[in-house]
């Protein structure tokens, strides 16, 4: 099978036009032809010189983008769109309209096999992880619905630091100037805690903001929850973000879901501020909203926020979008149906 250009870096689409004795300068056209203007017919790439396509033609292929099989709204204006992609496997994006911004909340796997107790996504298992492409047909949908995006988050189905490779590569194509041009700073990335990825992403010059979900401060509780745990301590992932913070000079976000008499008691708030006080950070917290409902904001959900804040932690309550379509935090499960025929 043919490479395919649309996963081509620019840098790597260069490589290939000198390989094939073409001028690489002409990798800027056919990044914009094929990441601007929607191109979809490797032999007419508009604004790129014939030539050109007829030497990449032989040895490249330009796959077609995937498109959505569903789109759901909510009554709060928040967006689920649906795929299904070519072998049937699902996975779903999120569209989050907020008053001054749109956030565009994207997976990185179909399902996920981190195992998380009160995730759907994790319920479901990992059917596979998603390709760079899988993942820009995301961006794109979510693009077309809103007509505008602010900031994109991988907050989506799976662990994108359990598909590194395939997200990176994601990265670096929407970020590409003459391609989505879309700031690698707004673009957020979240794991439950893949330690030797952490270090990875601090070493490199990737500029995405890391996000880790917490869970919760005490091993036990965490364990029983994020099985993750087990193989990468809270602690030790925490080490890792101090380390990412010094490097970077950033701060990290922590989510924190709130889930009623499991980790939202006063000795687990002033558990995780002990944790977190020395990095720079913010905690979002996240009323647990469980598949299916009722969920939502408890009187200890206020009450914990006071006292992180209280205990110096800088602490933002973030208001739960999309219930009533399941596209809120944790609710992602796209069914693993193959498609009808
Ligand atoms: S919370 Fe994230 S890492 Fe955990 S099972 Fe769900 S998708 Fe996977």
């Amino acid at each position: 099978m043919k490479p395919d250009l649309r996963a081509l870096t620019r840098p790597e689409l260069e490589a290939a036009l000198t390989a094939l004795g073409e001028k690489p300068v002409h990798a800027a056209a056919v990044y914009l032809a094929v990441h601007r203007l929607g191109a979809a017919d490797l032999a007419a790439l508009p604004g790129v010189p014939p030539r050109v396509t007829a030497a990449l033609s032989p040895a490249y292929s330009l796959s077609t983008l995937p498109v959505p099989a569903e789109t759901q709204v909510s009554c709060d204006g928040t967006r689920k769109i649906l795929f299904r992609f070519h072998d049937g496997a699902p996975a779903e994006c999120v569209v989050l309209p907020a008053k001054d911004r749109v956030i565009a909340c994207l997976s990185s796997q179909s399902g996920c096999d981190c195992g998380c107790t009160f995730c759907a996504t994790g319920a479901l298992g990992l059917r596979r992880s998603l390709t760079p492409q899988e993942i820009i047909a995301q961006f794109e949908a979510c693009l077309r619905e809103a007509g505008e995006i602010s900031s994109i988050v991988f907050m989506g189905m799976g662990e994108p630091f359990l598909n590194w490779e395939n997200v990176k590569r994601a990265v670096r194509l929407l970020s590409d100037s003459r391609g989505r041009h879309f700031p690698q700073v707004k673009m957020t990335v979240s794991t439950v805690g893949v330690i030797p990825v952490i270090e990875e992403l601090t070493a490199s010059d990737l500029r995405v903001r890391l996000a880790v979900s917490v869970v919760a401060a005490d091993e036990e509780t965490r364990a029983r929850l994020a099985p993750m745990e087990k193989k990468y301590p809270l602690r030790r992932v925490l080490e890792a973000v101090r380390a990412y913070c010094r490097a970077r000079k950033a701060a990290v976000m922590f989510e924190y879901i709130l889930f009623p008499g499991v980790n939202d008691r006063p000795s687990d708030s002033a558990l995780l501020a002990g944790l977190v006080r020395d990095i720079p950070c913010r905690v979002n917290l996240i009323p647990y909203n469980p598949p299916g409902g009722p969920g939502g904001e408890t009187p200890r959900v206020k009450a914990f926020q006071l006292e992180l804040i209280e205990a110096g932690v800088r602490t933002y309550l973030r208001v739960e979008r999309g219930a009533d379509i399941a596209a809120a935090c944790g609710q992602l499960a796209a069914k693993n149906k193959e498609p009808r025929g």
